[in-house]
């Protein structure tokens, strides 16, 4: 048994918590309030195929600092996903991995949708978290940008009872808007991918959701423009569930100034009254989830010039300490976001994985301190407050304090 003394919980009282577990031990939380631990529903930590950039050694050891106990991974690796095999070998490669650093993550896996796999959905039902569909195209290969296929992948998904998690853009439209700049500069990317870009396959996810009754879950929701569409789409009964991203929430087109094609990214990042739409849904409930989207790339890589550099932005472990920091959103609403309201949306068996948060912690984020592989992040040079300071996983627990 665990037993946290004078802990503060959620609504304020301070208790002692009890936690089962083959140790007995004893913390004192003064100081630290508990809340469950957090799943990060959208996540690439690049195996296999892509190690260079990632590994599950470093990414569930930056999860567990950053309060998450569960992750959902996602298809484009090398090679992507798509059959029933590669969800099996892909599983056997991350046992491995998280064997040898003695650190049991908690992990789901999605299935790529792919045109030349369609049978793979039947095959693969019981094995994933979902089916992930690429409208538009992003790092790998992976992308279903025709009706035909389109209809199929929602008509399966809902035959099997899987949530379709669509990255909604259309990719004509990129091809299109694409021959219209010429001249290459990262901030170009927000405008080759422009609002309409994701407006339109949001539109039409809405649509084929709503004629196969597929339980539709839209990843990296940032424009206005579709948090209209969505809080319609609700209302109308449609089986819909929306996730945005701290990147999203926290950075706009201004930062390309500052960062160049580090801060590319699909899709990608919008206007401050973007920003600002995103957390009034939030509150309005549009929001249902928040995802960090974690897609480490290596600095050389980032480094490369618009049109070479790929996109992808890291933040596993500094998505709560971020979110915590704008004082924007409560404690009991983060919760929902990256707890409650996914455990409900995937219909997850519960846990009792808990987080032990340090409200009053300051730390200025430095690429040095990260533990992610690719060792940089956007947030370098802020000052947070509020991080994790104890995970417990499985009955045992991780001290980052
Ligand atoms: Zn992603």
């Amino acid at each position: 048994m665990i037993c946290i003394e004078n802990v503060e919980h959620l609504d304020g009282k301070v208790t002692t918590l009890q936690v089962a577990s083959s140790d007995e031990i004893m913390i004192d939380g003064a100081g630290l309030i508990a809340i469950p631990a957090l799943i990060d529903p959208h996540v690439h930590f690049r195996v296999p195929g892509l190690e260079h950039k990632e590994t599950w050694h470093s990414a569930a050891q930056a999860a567990l600092k950053g309060g998450i106990t569960t992750v959902f991974d996602m298809p484009n690796t090398l090679p992507a996903c798509v059959t029933q095999p590669r969800i099996c070998e892909k599983k056997k490669i991350i046992d491995t991995q998280l064997k040898e650093i003695d650190l049991p993550l908690r992990y789901h896996l999605y299935l790529g949708a792919d045109k030349h796999h369609f049978q793979e959905i039947e095959r693969s039902a019981q094995d994933v978290i979902g089916l992930k569909v690429f409208m538009g195209s992003t790092t790998g290969d992976l992308i279903m940008d025709d009706d035909s296929s389109l209809h199929a992948a929602f008509s399966l998904a809902s035959a099997h009872n899987l949530v379709l998690a669509v990255h909604a853009e259309d990719e004509a439209l990129i091809t299109e808007r694409k021959a219209r700049y010429l001249d290459l500069k990262p901030h170009v990317h927000s405008q080759i991918r422009n609002w309409e870009v994701a407006y339109r396959a949001t539109s039409k996810a809405l649509e084929l959701a709503k004629i196969y009754k597929t339980r539709l879950y839209l990843l990296h929701i940032g424009t206005r423009q579709e948090l209209e569409l969505i809080k319609q789409a609700k209302q109308d009964g449609i089986d819909v569930f929306a996730e945005t991203t701290p990147h999203h929430l926290l950075l706009s087109e201004e930062d390309y100034k500052i960062w160049g094609t580090k801060v590319q990214v699909n899709p990608p990042l919008r206007s401050k009254e973007d920003n600002d739409a995103l957390f009034a849904a939030i509150e309005d409930g549009i929001i249902d989830t928040i995802g960090s989207d974690h897609a480490p790339h290596t600095l050389e890589e980032k480094h490369k010039p618009y049109g070479q550099a790929p996109s992808g932005i890291p933040s596993i472990e500094l998505m709560l300490p971020l979110l915590l920091s704008t004082n924007r959103i409560s404690l009991t609403k983060l919760v929902e976001l990256m707890r409650s309201n996914i455990e409900k949306i995937f219909r997850l068996a519960p846990n009792d994985d808990i987080v032990l948060i340090n409200k009053e912690k300051i730390q200025t984020i430095e690429d040095s301190n990260l533990i992610t592989k690719c060792g940089w992040s956007p947030y370098s040079g802020r000052t947070l407050k509020g991080f994790p300071a104890i995970t417990i996983m499985r009955g045992k627990i991780y001290d980052f304090r």
